[in-house]
């Protein structure tokens, strides 16, 4: 069960706020060991915590790095016909959504979800089109306050069902669900439904996401084998960002605001507990049903399909706290 989850760390570079604020980097990472190291430089008598991962990096990789070593192999399973998820994991500002999504105008800079969707559409490009022939579609959803919306449908606001089938498992009765045959439509869906995000201005950042986003593709592959039935694959693709991680004191929320800290606290333990149970590979129960998040993953979680956690952290002494929380986060979804 570790092999298919596998975590990874990115520390952001340090930010012109925190240069000028005196802060100093709290953070190594050691692409050697895969250990990320961390210091309290104004207490030396704390000793350095050390943390092992199955990869790590710093301000120094690029988009580049992080989706070759990271998010291809799992990107190929899912052609493959495997379900698999990757997860952006952390406190608000510190590369969450600049892992997934980077600035798509500047191919250096482009995330994991752009980088995805050419790897995708140059598989298919390439394929012999006479023997194999694919469908590809895709979907959008956020979850705010543990409700889903649908982020490419008619009405955003509308509040869909999760809907349990025999047949179909967990499923999001109604959620739009387009076919797209190139790289610019669903570029283009993806830029519609980011538009439609909910956004809630905290202390920590201006634009700081209160939900979680999942932008799904399906890939199903059929291909003619000399048999009287061609073969059928079907992958799908869970690409999320998670709302930040940080506790509610230090973004100073009160009413709705914590309301939905408290909401946002829960599904992101209840991930923490679902993706341990499933790495521990003991549990008998994996607690997917407590949160519409873990619910909704449920059949790309464990099993036959792949994960990656990828813990977006700050590397300024000023986060220690939080950076210490996302790094023991993380390094319960590493098998002991
Ligand atoms: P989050 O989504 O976790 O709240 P963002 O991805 O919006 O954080 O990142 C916060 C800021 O830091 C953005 O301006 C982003 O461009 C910048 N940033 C984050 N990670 C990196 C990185 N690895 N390299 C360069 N800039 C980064
Ligand atoms: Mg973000």
């Amino acid at each position: 069960m570790s092999e298919t989850v596998k975590v990874m760390v990115r520390a952001r570079p340090i930010n012109k706020r925190e240069i000028a604020e005196g802060s100093r980097l709290c953070v190594e990472c050691d692409r050697k060991t895969n250990q990320v190291i961390l210091k309290k430089p104004s207490d030396p008598s704390e000793m350095p915590k050390a943390f092992t991962y199955d990869s790590c990096y710093d301000w120094n990789s690029t988009q580049r790095s992080v989706y070759d070593e990271g998010a291809f192999p799992l990107v190929e399973s899912v052609i493959e016909g495997y379900n698999g998820t990757i997860f952006a994991y952390g406190q608000t500002g510190c590369g969450k959504t600049h892992t997934m999504m980077g600035y798509k105008d500047d191919p250096a800079e482009r995330g994991i979800i752009p980088n995805a969707f050419e790897h995708i559409f140059g598989y298919i490009d390439q394929a012999d089109t006479k023997t194999i022939k694919f469908l590809v579609r895709c979907s959008y959803l956020e979850i705010y306050n543990e409700d889903i919306r649908d982020l490419l449908g008619k009405n955003v606001d509308a509040k869909l069902e999760l809907k349990e089938d025999p047949n179909k498992g967990v499923f999001v009765k109604d959620l739009t669900c387009f076919v797209v045959k190139t790289i610019s439509e669903i570029e283009k869906l993806m830029q519609q439904g980011s538009g439609n995000r909910k956004v809630g201005e905290t202390a920590m950042n201006k634009d700081s996401s209160r939900s979680h986003s999942i932008f799904t593709i399906y890939i199903e592959t059929s291909e003619d084998i000399g048999q009287d039935e061609p073969r059928i694959k079907a992958g799908k693709l869970n690409l999320v960002d998670l709302a930040g991680s940080e506790r509610q004191s230090k973004t100073q929320a009160e009413g709705v605001r914590l309301k939905e800290a408290t909401k946002i606290n829960l599904s992101l333990s209840a991930l923490g507990n679902v993706i341990s149970a499933l790495v521990d590979g003991k549990s008998q129960h994996i607690p997917y049903r407590d949160s519409k998040l873990t619910r909704l993953l449920q059949d790309s979680l464990g099993g036959n399909t792949k994960t990656l956690m990828i813990a977006a952290i700050s590397p300024s002494d000023f986060n220690y706290d939080e950076t210490l929380s996302t790094l023991r986060y993380a390094s319960r979804a590493k098998a002991i």
